[in-house]
This record gives structure tokens, sequence and C-alpha cells, in this order.
């Protein structure tokens, strides 16, 4: 992992065989991580575009899916994986994610002939503005840019022209080296976005819980934070190894008739409460920092704490969390 300064000096460089041998970064590509995790179910246990509409409780417990294509489906169980904007969450009492003064474009660039950049992450820290970029495949770079923007939508014509995010995007960082400019160049339009970095504080006593009967929510539907630790998908997939055992032992417990299928969720809320709040609260102070615009904070964060002050354990020791196997 690389740490520079927006002129392209290298602030800080950590190498975790020698420094701590227990963290590691590994960059996924979203579709490759969807596709294996999709290859391990059993074939046609997945249906596409379901998009839904509204969820409507039975008096029996089971919940009534209206899909926006105007179908339904009656299930026992619902699971609710369904983001920030999930309108399983909303129906649960949720409030809508709060926008965190940060918004960050992104995209993969492609290089057909294969991608020339080392196996690390680079990020570089500038004045209210960061970036980073990592390989995450021999012909694919992911790449970001993180800046401060008090509106978190943007304008229509943004929304729909992804050539003039990239051109948006490139302008931020005009003044810099151009490594970064050029995997922007080189991402196809479908791969770069826009997105408002936002989170929901989980306070207790005052957030509803992730469940209501046999309804329950998991990742970004409940507990959205900011990208700033890079932990949003990893608590997601945390959240559902704790759920699916929950679950399976409630089921294989409940002698043929579904078992304490609410009590389970009740304990995956109760487990996984602990592990996301403090992330997203510690997310939203790491995100605040980093967007610092002020000449003088910004000189001693790159010549003094980056340099002299991170160790890489502390650094990463919010990743060092085992949810066991499944
Ligand atoms: C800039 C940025 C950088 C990030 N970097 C990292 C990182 O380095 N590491 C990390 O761990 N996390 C990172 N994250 C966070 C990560 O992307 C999310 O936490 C993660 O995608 C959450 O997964 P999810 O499955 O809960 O939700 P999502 O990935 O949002 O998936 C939700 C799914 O639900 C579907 N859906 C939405 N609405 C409906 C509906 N009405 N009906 C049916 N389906 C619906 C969507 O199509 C989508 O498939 C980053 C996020 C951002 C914005």
């Amino acid at each position: 992992m690389v740490v520079k300064s927006e002129d392209g000096r290298e602030l800080r460089s950590f190498n975790f065989k020698e420094e701590d041998q227990s963290q590691e970064v590994r960059a996924v590509e979203r579709r490759v991580l969807l596709e294996t995790l999709a290859s391990k179910l059993p074939k046609d246990t997945l249906r596409f575009s379901s998009k839904l509409a509204s969820i409507e409780p039975t008096p029996n417990g089971d919940s009534l899916l209206h899909l926006m294509d105007g179908s339904n489906l009656l299930a026992k169980i619902v699971i609710g994986c369904d983001g920030i904007r999930s309108p399983i969450a909303k129906w649960m009492g949720f409030s809508d994610p709060n926008y965190s003064g940060h918004s960050a474009f992104r995209g993969l660039g492609y290089y057909p002939s294969g991608q020339p950049y080392p196996p690390k992450v680079t990020y570089v820290y500038g004045r209210g503005l960061r970036a980073g970029f990592v390989p995450v495949s021999p012909t694919k770079v992911y790449w970001f840019i993180c800046f401060n923007s008090p509106s978190p939508s943007p304008t229509p014509t943004t929304t729909t022209n992804p050539s003039l995010l990239k051109q948006q995007a490139k302008q931020l960082i005009s003044h810099w080296p151009t490594d970064l400019a050029s995997i922007v160049d080189r991402s196809p339009d479908e791969t770069v976005s826009r997105t408002p970095l936002v989170d929901r504080w989980l306070w207790p006593a005052v957030s509803p819980g992730p469940s209501r009967g046999r309804v329950v929510v998991v990742g970004d539907a409940w507990h959205p934070m900011t990208p700033n630790l890079g932990q949003g998908a990893c608590c997601a997939l945390e959240d559902s190894v704790v759920l699916a055992k929950k679950l399976a032992a409630a089921i294989k417990g409940g002698g043929g008739g579904g078992g304490d299928v609410e009590g389970a969720f009740r304990g995956y809320g109760r487990e996984r409460w602990g592990r996301v709040f403090p992330l997203t609260a510690r997310a939203s102070v790491v995100g605040s920092v980093l967007q610092w615009e002020n000449p003088l904070v910004c000189y001693v964060r790159n010549n003094v704490v980056i340099p002299k002050l991170v160790r890489l354990g502390p650094l990463l020791e919010h990743t060092n969390f085992s949810c066991d196997t499944l």
C-alpha cells in the first residue's frame, strides 16, 4: 500500500509482509464476487429483474412482496439486502441515510493487453480531495476520487452522461500527476459513476432493530456506512455469515415447524450491532479528517502524521474480525 501527496510525492509505503503479516488488502471486482457467490447456489434459485415496490405483512406472519412489474411473491422469510434505498428498511421504519458532505467518482480502467500496475493500492491525499487506484484483475484497475460537495445530487445532465462524469472527475485532479487521469480515460462509460457518500447511525433505543417478524435487513439496507474504512461490503458479507448460521440453527432445531426464525433474527441483530455501529461512526470521523481542506492541517497530515506516526497494525485493526465459517 502506497500513500502519495497530490504532487506525486510518496509519503509512505507499507509493506504488509515486513510490517504486519496479519493484515492484507484484497481487491475484488464486484461482478466476480457476485458471480462466484451465485455459482454456489442450486440452479434456478435466483430470479433476476425482480424489483421490489413494497412489502405487506399477511396475518400469518408471511410477507407479500409487490414487484414493480405488477407481480407478487409470497415469502415465509424475507432477507432485505437491497442497498441504501431499501424499500424494506423504509417499511421497517428506518430513516433515509444521511449525506456526509462528500461524494465519489468511481470506475474501472480497462487494459485489454494487460494493465501495467503492481499489485498494490495507491492512495493520493490532497486538500479536500483524495483518490486511489488498485488493480483488480490482469486487465482492470479500479479507481475512485472522493471530493467535498455540499449537494449529494449531480445535475440531471451528469447522471445520464458518463463522458461528462469522466470529464468532471479528471477536472478535479487536473493539477495532479497524470497516472490517475489516464486510468479514468481508459474506463468504459458503463463503469463510471458518481455516488453521494451516506451513512445511517444506529443509535441504541432510537433506531429500529434490523428485523420485524420474519423480515430482516442486512448490509447497506441496515447499516450504510461511508467507505472510508473500506468495510461496507465486508460487513455485508459478515452479516450474511452470522445470519445464515443463526437461521440454520433455528430451522434445524425447529422440529420441522420452521423453528424460532424471529429469535434467530433478533440474535443476529444483537450480535452484529456491536460491530457495525462503531464502524459506521469511525468511518465517518476518518472521512471528515481525510477530507479536510485547511492547508496547514493537510500539511501536518501529509508530512508528520502519515510518514512518521501511522502504524499498519492500528491503521487496519478494524478489519480484524472473525465471524467464523458457515
Ligand atoms: C465509493 C465507494 C467505495 C467503496 N469501497 C468499499 C471498499 O473498499 N470495501 C468495502 O467493503 N465496501 C466498500 N464500499 C461499500 C460497498 O459498496 C457497500 O457496502 C456494499 O455494496 C453493500 O452491499 P449490499 O449488498 O448491502 O448492497 P448493494 O451492493 O447496494 O446491493 C443492493 C442490491 O439490491 C438491489 N436492489 C435495490 N433496490 C431494490 C429493489 N427495490 N428491489 C430489488 N432489488 C433491489 C440492487 O440492484 C443491488 O443489486 C464502497 C462504497 C462506495 C460508495
